[in-house]
């Protein structure tokens, strides 16, 4: 299934944008562009943009606009990228949306697809603290809904699976806080752009696929 623009993915922390993320990307054979990923990486090879933004992300802020847009940029810039993308936690301001308007622009790509996964609040706490993701390749657990068949071993590539520090009950409040004030005003920055579909992402994790390939087939068609 060819992609040929950004595929974007709204939702608060924890609503399951990564695991949808990584398979459409898949199976679209386009980049799965993880903005959280990126800075986590930064952080843990310790380079310079990796320490200015590792106190905000302990915190559950936001990273400042002009950072995250030279890494999106920058990225973007890359030949992989040529048929299209899959974002997963980018855009998360009004400011980020308008300059990917810019960006997709200029490298002759039309709007957006933008897909918002609704989850209610409890369900985002039980499904954050739960997460557990694999140290080697990034593959998402959750020890409630989404177990490994080892506790603690990734069955993709036997992988150890450790927990996000800002997957702490203190820190996803926060982090449900800032989703709340800056990026849930995208809905209605995407809606009125007519280009926003929304999902019950509530629903087990192939049902939410399904969901998602079937909007994909009719943008398609
Ligand atoms: P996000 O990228 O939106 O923060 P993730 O994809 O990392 O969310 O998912 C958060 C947690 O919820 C993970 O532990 C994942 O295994 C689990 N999860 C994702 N989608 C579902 C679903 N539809 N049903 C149950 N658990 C899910
Ligand atoms: P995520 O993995 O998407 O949950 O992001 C983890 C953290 O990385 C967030 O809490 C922010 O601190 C930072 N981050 C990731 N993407 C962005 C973004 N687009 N804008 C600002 N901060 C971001």
């Amino acid at each position: 299934m060819a992609l040929d623009r950004a595929l974007i993915f709204l939702g608060p922390p924890g609503a399951g944008k990564g695991t949808q993320a990584k398979q459409i990307a898949q199976s679209c054979g386009v980049p799965h562009l993880s903005t959280g990923d990126m800075f986590r990486d930064a952080v843990s090879r310790g380079t310079d943009l990796g320490r200015q933004v590792k106190p905000i992300m302990e915190r559950g802020e936001l990273v400042p606009d002009d950072m995250v847009m030279k890494l999106v940029e920058e990225r973007l810039a890359r030949p992989d990228c040529a048929h299209g993308f899959v974002f997963d936690g980018f855009p998360r301001t009004i400011a980020q949306a308008t300059a990917l308007d810019g960006i997709l622009a200029r490298r002759g790509f039309g709007k957006p697809l933008v897909i918002d996964l609704a989850v209610s609040a409890d369900m985002l706490m039980r499904r954050l603290t739960g997460r557990r993701t694999c140290s080697v390749g990034g593959e998402i657990y959750n020890v409630y809904d989404a177990p490994p068949k080892t506790p603690d071993v990734c069955d993709v590539d036997g992988g150890r699976l450790v927990q996000r520090s800002d997957d702490r009950p203190e820190v996803v409040t926060e982090r449900l806080a800032a989703y709340e004030r800056q990026t849930r005003p995208l809905t209605d920055y995407y809606r009125r752009q007519g280009v926003l579909d929304a999902v019950d992402a509530s629903a087990s994790v192939e049902e939410v696929g399904r969901a998602l390939r079937e909007i994909l087939k009719s943008v398609k068609s």
